[in-house]
Parts: C-alpha cells; structure tokens; sequence
C-alpha cells in the first residue's frame, strides 16, 4: 500500500498525525508530513483511518 498526500490542500488539522504517529509527522506549520510513504502490512488499517479522518481530503491509498 502506497500513502500519497496532496500537500497543497493540507491544512494542518492534524488529525492524521494524531491518529497514526507512525505514518505522519508534522513541519513547523503543522501539516502534514509523511513517514512512510510505503505503509506496512502492519499499518494499513492505520493509513486508512487517517485518510477517512481527514477533514480536506487530501490523504489518499492506492
Ligand atoms: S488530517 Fe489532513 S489536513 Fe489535517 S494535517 Fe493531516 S493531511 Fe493535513
């Protein structure tokens, strides 16, 4: 599973870092970073809640 976000409509809610500090950090501004972009098995449940979770949309998985 490969995480992907769209850096120009996060705005810094947080919700994904909140949720899943594994995958997501965070910059000086408060969006979103990622850590993993190539989630791990183990961590897949946690990558889809964090894209359900976010309020702009822009956190997807293919
Ligand atoms: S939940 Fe969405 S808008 Fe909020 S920091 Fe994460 S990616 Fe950005």
């Amino acid at each position: 599973m490969k995480l992907i976000i769209d850096q120009e409509r996060c705005t810094g809610h947080g919700r994904c870092y909140a949720l899943a500090p594994e995958l997501f950090d965070c910059d000086d501004w408060g969006h979103s970073v990622l850590l993993l972009p190539e989630v791990p098995g183990a961590l897949e449940d946690k990558a889809r809640l964090a894209v359900a979770s976010c309020p702009e949309n822009c956190l997807s998985v293919e």
